[in-house]
C-alpha cells in the first residue's frame, strides 16, 4: 500500500479520538517518509510534535498501521520536512474531499468544522444527509417513524410536541432531522431550526453575555418547526430551562410544531421541571428500541449499497450478528471494512474482518477486563495500583481513583457497590460521588475530555 494512503488512514483514526484543534496542532505537516524493513519513518515538523506523537499517540499509530500492514514492526519519528508530499491538513479542501470520498466515521464527521462548512445550513442547522430515503424502518422504530410521518402531514396539531426517545446511536437524530429536511423539501419557505439542547444552552449564555436575548427570543419564537435534540442535557433550574419553556409555549400556542428527542422518556429526566414534563407528556411520545438481526442486516446492505460497495454477504451477516446495540457502531464498522477493502489487495473474509473490528476500540469494549482498566489508569497517571485501594487523600491519587471508578462504570457498566468493593471496600456512595464528579467535570473541561479519550485509547489498546 502507498505510504500516503497508510498515513491517511492513521490520520482518520487519530481524528476520532482528538478534538479538531489538537488534531491539527499535532498532525499538521506530518507524513510517512519511508517504510523499510518493517520500520515506518514518520516526519514531523517540530520537536514538540515529535514528543507528543511519541508519547501520546505512538500506540494508536502503530496499531492502525499494523492493522493495515501486519508486517510493520515499529514507528520512528524524525523532525524534518515532507518531501514531495502534500499533507492534507495543510489544505482544508483536501480534508473535505477526503471526508466526502470515504464518508467515514458517520457519527463524528458531522462534528468537524469542515463538514459543517460544507453542507450544514446555518439557518436551519439541518444536515441534508439525514433523510427518510436512507432511513430503514423496522419494528424497533416503526412507531417513531409513523409519528414522524403524521407530524409531517399535519404539523402543529395533534402530535405536538412529538417526543422521541431511545438509546444512543439508534437513529433519533437521523429521524428528527429527516422530518426537518422533508418538510423543507415540500415547503422551501418554512422556517425550521434544529438544535441540540447543549448548543441551545450555550447560545443562551452567549446571548445573555452580549445582551442579545431579544434577538435570540425573536429567532426561536418565529420558527415554524423547532427540533430540539437531546433534551436530557438541558440545565436544571436556571434561565435556560425557563427560556426553553417560554419558547416552547409560544410556539405551541401558535400551533407550531415542536419535536424533541431524549435518551429517556420525559418522566425519567430528573432535571426538567414538572410543567415542562407535563407539556411533553401532553403530546405524542414514541420510543426507538433495538433493531433485530434482519433489520441490522438490512441497514448494512443499504449503507453498503449507497456507497456502491459489494461487501460479501457473510461479512455483513457477521457484523449484524455481533454489533447489536448501536447503529452508529454498525455503520462505523462497515466503513472501516469498506476502507480496508479499498486499501488492501487481499480479499475480505470473516477472519480479517474480525481483526479489523476487534482492534477497534468501540467494538472491543466488551473484551477488556477490570484488571486491564485499573492497570492502564494507574500507568497513565504514574501511580501504584495499590494507591487505588488505600485511603490516601493526596490529590495525585484521588483524582485518578475517581477517573478509574468513572471508567469502570461507563465502560464496564459495573454497579456502584461493586466499584466501591474493587477500590478497597469503599462505600457505594463514594463510587457514585466519584462517577458523578467526573461526569460533571467532563461537561465543562475539554482537557479532561481529552485525557479520558487518551486513557480509553490506552485501555483498549492491546
Ligand atoms: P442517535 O441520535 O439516536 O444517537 P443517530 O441518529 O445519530 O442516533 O444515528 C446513528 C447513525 O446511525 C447515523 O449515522 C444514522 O444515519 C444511522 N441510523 C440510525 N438509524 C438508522 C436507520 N433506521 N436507518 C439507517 N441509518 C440509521
Ligand atoms: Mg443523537
Amino acid at each position: 500500500m502507498e505510504k500516503q494512503e497508510l498515513w491517511k488512514t492513521v490520520l482518520g483514526r487519530v481524528e476520532q479520538v482528538l478534538s479538531r484543534p489538537s488534531f491539527v496542532t499535532w498532525f499538521r505537516d506530518t507524513g510517512i517518509n519511508r517504510v523499510e524493513n518493517g520500520v515506518v519513518t514518520v516526519v514531523v515538523p517540530t520537536g514538540f510534535a515529535k514528543e507528543w506523537l511519541q508519547n501520546k499517540y505512538h500506540k494508536t499509530i502503530l496499531h492502525t498501521l499494523r492493522e493495515l500492514a501486519p508486517e510493520i514492526k515499529d514507528v520512528q519519528y524524525f523532525i524534518g520536512k515532507l518531501e514531495g508530499q502534500k499533507n492534507e491538513l495543510v489544505s482544508k479542501k483536501d480534508i473535505i474531499l477526503r471526508d466526502k470520498k470515504f464518508a467515514f466515521l458517520p457519527g463524528t464527521v458531522e462534528d468537524t468544522m469542515t463538514m459543517k462548512e460544507l453542507m450544514i445550513d446555518p439557518e436551519t442547522n439541518l444536515n441534508p444527509r439525514y433523510t427518510f430515503e436512507n432511513f430503514i424502518v423496522g419494528s424497533f422504530n416503526e412507531l417513531a417513524h409513523a409519528a414522524a410521518q403524521a407530524v409531517l402531514k399535519n404539523p402543529g396539531t395533534s402530535y405536538n410536541p412529538l417526543f422521541i426517545y431511545g438509546g444512543v446511536g439508534l437513529g433519533k437524530t437521523h429521524l428528527i432531522q429527516a422530518i426537518g429536511n422533508s418538510a423543507l423539501k415540500t415547503n422551501n419557505g418554512l422556517k425550521i431550526r434544529y438544535m441540540t439542547s447543549e448548543k441551545f444552552m450555550s447560545e443562551i449564555v452567549e446571548a445573555l453575555r452580549n445582551q442579545e436575548m431579544g434577538k435570540l427570543k425573536e429567532r426561536y419564537r418565529s420558527v415554524d418547526l423547532l427540533i430540539m435534540d437531546d433534551i436530557q442535557f438541558i440545565a436544571k433550574t436556571d434561565k435556560i430551562q425557563e427560556e426553553f419553556f417560554h419558547t416552547f409555549n409560544s410556539l405551541y400556542e401558535k400551533n407550531k410544531q415542536v419535536i424533541i428527542s431524549s435518551d429517556r422518556p420525559p418522566q425519567a429526566i430528573s432535571a426538567i421541571e414538572e410543567r415542562l414534563r407535563s407539556r411533553f407528556e401532553g403530546g405524542m411520545i414514541a420510543d426507538v428500541g433495538l433493531p433485530d438481526f434482519e433489520t441490522r442486516l438490512l441497514i448494512l446492505k443499504n449503507k453498503a449499497g449507497l456507497k456502491n460497495n459489494t461487501i460479501p454477504e457473510d461479512i455483513l451477516r457477521f457484523l449484524a450478528e455481533n454489533i447489536k446495540n448501536n447503529i452508529r457502531e454498525l455503520e462505523g464498522a462497515l466503513n472501516r471494512i469498506i476502507m480496508a477493502s479499498k486499501l488492501t489487495s487481499s480479499p475480505l473474509n470473516v477472519e480479517n474482518v474480525k481483526k479489523i473490528i476487534y482492534n477497534h476500540q468501540v467494538s472491543a469494549k466488551k473484551f477488556i477486563s477490570v484488571k486491564k482498566l485499573v492497570k492502564s489508569v494507574a500507568d497513565f497517571y504514574e501511580i501504584e495500583e495499590k494507591d487505588f485501594i488505600n485511603r490516601s487523600r493526596k490529590k495525585d491519587v484521588v483524582r485518578p481513583r475517581q477517573i478509574a471508578m468513572y471508567l469502570m462504570r461507563e465502560e464496564l457498566k459495573y454497579s456502584y457497590p461493586s466499584i466501591g468493593d474493587r477500590f478497597g471496600g469503599r462505600d457505594h456512595t463514594t463510587a457514585i460521588h466519584s462517577c458523578e464528579k467526573i461526569a460533571q467535570e467532563l461537561k465543562i473541561n475539554p482537557e479532561l475530555e481529552e485525557e479520558i479519550r487518551a486513557l480509553k485509547d490506552k485501555i483498549y489498546s492491546v
